[in-house]
């Protein structure tokens, strides 16, 4: 076990009230210099660049530890209501640069390595991506992370420091392989081990129930295999304003006892297997985005995280305040990252009434003043649900307290609605069947005092379906939280040449107040303002361009219209309908009628879950079509298509900044937000896109006019599955059969007879839920329109400019201060001293 209270050595204010550190050029030379040559052990022999890199990251690493420090006494000394959020994934990309931009150390830290002759950028590139997400959920925690620290409030994310992040993407003969991604293999400079926090987590055995003195019912959850769990922190800083907060992310270790209990004579090998046992719990992220997993392995992270956390909170309150669990509702909120952290709703239950002798009421008011829950998904195959039976085996004393929250609450309904059985089953936390199982989803809404959905549309949908019998039930309880994402690695730190005109434009304060970029709005008609916006664009797509190169050994001619789809590859996403559109414009090309078509680079790119069969062969169809594409003499220039591997946050900060158009093209009603699409609409991409998530906003945000609109609405969507037929849409559009014969034909699998019938079968059937034809048409007809815009470059360049202008909505530090006002209620929180 780790020490927990030195009591007798408590160090002295003498030890850690420091004087502050220098920030200025010549200090952090001085201590890169320390850093790289003694506490490193580096000496003129080194010859690889990480080290250097490292130094700096430690250098930078203690004045964020300072500002940490001082933020967290600041919010500790203050006794501050503070908001948790509790989230299994984290897609925070690379640290070093955000560091720099929001320390404020720009021109410091250049100036630091020009000392020594050292470039920014090439000691950049050695930090690993931190890939601790899939997609769009995990980079939404990121830029949270950063608007709250920004915004100054007191904010803690909690998540899991997994081994392997999400794979590296590779292709073999086009199609995806998957590496695992060993980000920690050189260390992970930037976190802090803090084995004095350790918390242990609990799983198996047994319950058993007894009653106690006073007639009360004392549950004892016993012979458990218990983990520890290991904290490692991370700072998160606020921009230029002295605050920094904490990610803290737990490992997985064996207990002592667990080698000690397992060991006699002979057993010792078992007994350090058993430690291995302990450790797999943090190995791996699993790599599905939008679909559950089922396995018994993820819900061991989920509770491992969740029991972690909260005991974490529930220890620094004793320490704090004392035993007394009167105010712990005033002042602590927990913020679910979709129910992948429901398992906080009975494990909170557990420790107050267990641990803490609570009674149920008493537990229950805290529990349900505490936790709030955001849906991420209209999906019903990715609603979590767990087998009840797995609950028995693993975490038997939850499943008790999940029974009694299910019996009080179904109680309430019956008697709501009396003899409405129907409504009594449907609501059940638990689901009826073969296999019993619970759901996640409904234990979130039942354990929470707040539900919000994502962006306008889907918040909508959620009350209207999904949620309907609960909307009815808890009205108050539904809210909207559109989602954003953080303006400061999105445009600040991925876009400099862009950032550079805003700062002589609008001046500074933009960064941290994004409606000012709407004083662009007139700009847009200032034909001098227009040219230096496309050559910015201009520069930032030779900058992809060389990307591409690298990556693809594909040639992107700058001037071309860069068309570009990256997210994860999901049927509902449409990448599918993406190629379909390329086809067309390759039929044109080839039976000559292209006169009216501008050049285009077509880039998609995204990882495929790597059980999903139909968006691998998703992918394999993009690389194919773009090998019969770019290697026809008869297309030349005119149309280049690539598939981008491996994309993650830091290739997009290469990408959006180069794109001209963002595809946005789900199936209405099923993107519950998306968060590319406001990344590239900042960095003045184009959107086309459908009628669904947070398209809408963008699109009221900047008016029709510079959004190129397409499709079937949600409604429409239920509707025309109700009679949708593939074959007569086929039989109507001429370009739509040409594309499906070319197809069909296998010219884009020569010598891999019928590997695309799956994906030929899915989209003509009646029943495919996508109605990827059923878009098709009116598709081809927004690209043309979007084809034709771009010829006139004044105009498209008025229209890029005016997306940047109406970005401002789509800051984090809006979405968190809505978040704040309406769930949270937090005081905004200096730092103390040092700034
Ligand atoms: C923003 C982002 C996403 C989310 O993209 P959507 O288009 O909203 O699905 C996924 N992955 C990465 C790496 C991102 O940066």
């Amino acid at each position: 076990m780790p020490r927990r209270h030195l009591e007798l050595s408590h160090p002295q204010p003498a030890l850690t009230d420091v004087p502050p550190l220098g920030n200025d050029a010549q200090s952090l030379a001085d201590d890169f210099r320390r850093y790289y040559v003694h506490h490193l052990g580096r000496d003129r022999y080194c010859r690889t660049p990480h080290y250097l890199y490292e130094a700096l990251t430690l250098t930078l690493r203690e004045r964020l530890l300072e500002r940490m420090r001082n933020t967290r006494y600041a919010q500790q000394e203050s006794g501050c209501r503070q908001t948790y959020y509790i989230s299994l994934e984290y897609l925070m990309g690379r640290a070093l640069g955000n560091a720099i931009l929001n320390l404020g150390f720009n021109g410091e830290a250049e100036g630091a390595l020009r000392r020594y002759g050292l470039e920014l950028a090439e000691l950049a590139e050695c930090e690993a991506d931190a890939g601790l997400g899939n997609g769009g959920l995990g980079r939404l925690a990121a830029c949270f992370l950063d608007s709250c620290a920004t915004l100054q409030l007191p904010v803690r994310g909690y998540g899991i420091r997994y081994h392997y992040g999400m794979f590296r993407q590779k292709f073999r003969n086009g199609e995806q392989v998957e590496e695992p991604d060993h980000w920690l293999r050189e260390g992970n400079p930037w976190e802090i081990e803090r084995p004095e926090f350790a918390q242990r987590v609990r799983f198996g055995g047994r319950s058993e129930v007894k009653r106690g003195p006073e007639g009360r019912l004392n549950a004892r959850w016993i012979d458990t295999t218990d983990v520890l769990a290991v904290p490692y922190d991370i700072p998160i800083p606020g921009y230029r304003n002295g605050t920094v907060n904490t990610l803290r992310l737990w490992s997985a270790a064996a207990t002592d006892e667990f080698n000690l209990g397992e060991f006699n004579a002979g057993a010792y090998p078992e007994s350090v297997a058993a430690k291995n046992d302990a450790e797999k719990i943090t190995m791996v992220l699993y790599p599905n985005d939008a679909s559950e997993s089922g396995k018994e392995l993820r819900l061991r992270q989920q509770y491992f995280l969740a029991s972690a956390s909260l005991q974490d909170v529930l220890q620094q309150w004793i320490g704090t305040v004392g035993i007394d669990l009167a105010d712990f509702s005033a002042k602590n909120v927990f913020q679910l990252n979709d129910t992948h952290p429901a398992v906080c709703v009975p494990e909170m239950m557990r420790l107050l009434l267990d641990d803490h002798v609570l009674s149920w009421d008493e537990a229950w008011e805290i529990v349900t003043h505490t936790m709030a829950y955001t849906n991420h998904t209209l999906l019903p195959e990715a609603l979590e649900k767990w087998p009840v039976r797995m609950f028995e085996r693993l975490l038997p004393r939850l499943l008790d307290i999940i029974y009694e929250i299910n019996a009080r609450f179904l109680a309430e309904v019956a008697q709501r609605w009396p003899g409405d059985k129907e409504r009594v089953r449907r609501m059940s936390i638990i689901e009826e069947g073969v296999e019993p199982m619970v759901r996640m989803a409904y234990l979130s809404i039942v354990g929470s005092f707040s539900v919000n959905g994502v962006a306008a549309l889907h918040s909508r949908l959620l009350t209207q379906g999904l949620f309907r019998d609960f909307y009815e039930m808890w009205p108050e309880k539904f809210n909207n939280k559109t989602n954003g994402v953080t303006p400061r690695r999105w445009i600040a730190s991925s876009n400099p040449t862009l950032t550079k005109l805003l700062r002589t434009t609008l001046g500074n304060d933009w960064v941290a107040d994004l409606d000012q970029l709407r004083q662009l709005q007139p700009l847009a008609e200032d034909s001098a303002f227009r040219k230096q916006w496309l050559a910015i664009k201009r520069g930032n797509k030779e900058r992809l361009a060389e990307l591409v190169q690298a990556r693809c050994g594909v040639r992107f001619n700058p001037d071309a219209m860069f068309d570009v789809q990256v997210k994860r590859i999901h049927e509902y996403k449409r990448q599918l309908l993406n190629v379909l559109h390329v086809i067309h414009l390759y039929d044109r090309i080839k039976r000559d009628d292209a006169q009216d078509l501008v050049p285009r680079c077509v880039l998609i790119g995204g990882k495929a879950a790597p059980g999903y069969a139909m968006a691998k062969r998703i992918i394999k169809l993009v690389n194919n079509v773009a090998q019969v594409v770019n290697n026809d003499p008869a297309v030349g220039d005119l149309l280049k298509v690539v598939f981008f591997p491996n994309y993650g946050v830091t290739a997009m900060e290469t990408i959006c900044p180069g794109t001209d158009l963002s595809e946005q093209i789900s199936t209405a009603g099923k993107e519950a937000s998306g968060t590319g699409n406001m990344k590239f609409m900042m960095n003045g991409a184009v959107t086309i896109g459908t009628m669904d998530g947070a398209n809408i906003e963008i699109r009221e945000e900047v008016g029709e006019e510079n959004f190129f609109l397409f499709g079937l609405n949600a409604e429409e969507v239920v509707e025309t599955r109700r009679h949708y037929d593939p074959a007569a849409i086929i039989a109507g559009d001429e370009n739509l059969a040409r594309v499906l014969q070319l197809l069909e034909s296998g010219h884009f699998n020569q010598f891999e007879p019928g590997i695309f019938d799956p994906v030929l079968a899915a989209v003509t059937s009646r029943h495919d839920p996508w109605l990827t034809l059923a878009d098709f048409s009116d598709y081809v007809a927004a690209q043309q329109q979007a084809n034709d815009a771009f010829r006139d470059r004044e105009g498209w360049a008025r229209m890029s400019i005016l997306n940047t202008a109406a970005s401002g909505k789509f800051s984090t530090d809006r979405t968190m201060r809505e978040y704040n006002r309406d769930i949270w209620k937090l005081e905004p929180m200096e730092a103390l001293a040092v700034k």
